[in-house]
């Protein structure tokens, strides 16, 4: 604290904070880069506790690059199930198979080239250049922004955008000033723990002398807010079909969500539920059949899934809209991944 430089004062206090509140996670004991990169993926889709059951499974089953290279993109979506976001899992795949391929199987050492893997972008390079190789490149996620905005009044004139940039800048200089692994963990758990998002208990934070928050009580305000994300409303039909050859299910390959996962014959439709669109050996059977009354929901990040069913039991033989129309009995479904509502469908039908 007898620094007067209010970098030096910020690292030196927030180094100390770490040392006083360890937090242990099965990826933290490790220095190798493949490890931390997918330690890195998968907390950016799910909070600590939860990814570390995913990071256990994962690493059990793809235990080094060479395995998850080697094995099939079904495998991965399936190890990835739940998860959501499920090009972050074909772009692992992918990188994983560049790495092999094209790298002589050596996971890149700098930054830069570590970036040019598919699916690696300027968050997660310098979690695995900082972390494995202990070199300078800070990370700048959401609780980075938080701490370093309210710390030092950082605002970006109500700029997410100029904001970010000023974010980055500050972390670039404050990292020169202590070991680049220590500081991405111990900012990254400060953010996490002890200067989150709502109501920080600022009174008891060894920060909050120099924190410019809490000295303007602008604590709530800083970072500024982002501008809300407006959602697309999509209205699914699924068609669960039971036949005695088993249930049927599709896999989705269109360039939209959800690509290369399995799901129930789907049909999308509008908010009134039309099933004008419905294939006529469906439209005929709807005297018999109708659309659940339940709704279910996913929400995802750029759209909110609305999705009723339809339940059929038939042994006439089935036309097929494509190849990828299959059957599978229902003790074979786990073999196969499905979206989170899909899976919630299965389990409130008890099919699995
Ligand atoms: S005093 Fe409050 S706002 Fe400032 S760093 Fe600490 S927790 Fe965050």
């Amino acid at each position: 604290m007898h620094n007067e430089d209010p970098n030096a004062v910020f690292t030196g206090l927030l180094l100390h904070w770490h040392e006083n509140n360890p937090r242990p996670m099965p990826w933290k004991e490790t220095l190798d880069p493949y490890r931390i990169w997918i330690s890195e993926v998968i907390l950016q889709q799910t909070r600590v506790h939860q990814g570390w059951d995913y990071y256990l499974a994962f690493i059990k089953k793809f235990p080094d690059n060479k395995t998850l290279a080697q094995s099939s993109l079904a495998d991965v979506l399936k190890a990835w199930e739940g998860l959501g976001y499920y090009t972050r899992a074909r772009n692992l795949h992918k990188a994983a198979k560049k790495i092999e391929d094209e790298l002589g199987g050596k996971f890149p050492q700098l930054y830069k080239q570590i970036l040019s893997l598919p699916g690696i972008g300027p968050y997660t390079a310098a979690a695995v250049a900082s972390f494995a190789f202990n070199l300078p490149n800070a990370v700048v996620d959401g609780n980075v922004i938080r701490v370093l905005s309210r710390y030092f009044g950082l605002d970006g004139n109500g700029d997410v955008g100029i904001l970010k940039k000023e974010i980055s800048e500050k972390a670039d200089k404050l990292i020169q000033l202590s070991p680049s692994s220590a500081f991405n963990q111990a900012i990254m758990n400060f953010g996490a723990l002890q200067c989150i998002p709502h109501k920080p208990d600022c009174t008891k934070c060894q920060m909050n002398k120099a924190c410019f928050a809490f000295n303007h009580m602008r604590t709530n305000d800083l970072p500024p807010k982002k501008k809300k994300i407006l959602r697309k409303n999509r209205f699914f039909i699924y068609c669960l079909i039971h036949h005695k050859k088993g249930i049927f299910i599709e896999q989705r390959t269109n360039r939209d969500i959800w690509q290369h996962l399995y799901q129930l014959p789907c049909f999308e439709t509008d908010e009134n539920w039309s099933t004008d669109n419905l294939p006529v050996f469906l439209k005929e059977k709807m005297s018999k059949v109708s659309l659940s009354e339940k709704i279910f929901h996913q929400t995802l990040t750029h759209q909110n899934i609305f999705a009723r069913i339809i339940v059929l039991h038939t042994d006439e033989p089935l036309e097929t809209k494509t190849d990828t129309l299959r059957y599978s009995e229902p003790n074979n479904l786990h073999k196969f991944a499905f979206p989170k509502l899909v899976l919630n469908i299965l389990q409130q039908q008890a099919i699995i």
